[in-house]
């Protein structure tokens, strides 16, 4: 069995968009194209993939915050509908993109300390 990765923790690596193992390379090489190694210390990343765990996580926590905001406005001030419109699908889209990249990382980064694979039966 291969030992975890040592280095910087991985929550914080991942949150930063950081190479679990150094935390200095950057894990992306786009927005969230997973680097294929890392500039820094030459990890591969290149086999790690989230899947599409980040994005439940966003899905909820940004659901979560737009519905209670939008009630929490609807029921202080009752703005007209088009406000609602509006705020609530630009504040959706715009912190779904922003969580997206470090709740990738972080998966990721857990994944790789973890020396996590893929599923497998013991036969
Ligand atoms: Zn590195």
């Amino acid at each position: 069995m291969t030992p975890p990765v040592a280095g910087p923790s991985a929550i914080v690596a991942g949150l930063r968009c950081r190479c679990p193992r150094c935390g200095i390379g950057p894990l992306y090489a786009g927005y969230l194209t997973v680097a294929a190694t890392c500039r820094h210390c030459g990890l591969d990343l290149s086999s790690h993939d989230s899947g599409d765990g980040p994005a439940v996580f966003v899905v909820l926590i940004v659901g979560i915050v737009v519905i209670g905001a939008a009630l929490v406005v609807e029921v202080l001030w009752s703005p007209p509908l088009w406000i609602h419109l509006v705020a609530w699908i630009t504040l959706a889209t715009g912190l779904a993109l922003a969580l997206l990249p470090p709740f990738k990382g972080v998966l990721i980064a857990i994944k790789i300390k973890h020396d996590a694979g893929e599923g497998e039966r013991d036969r």
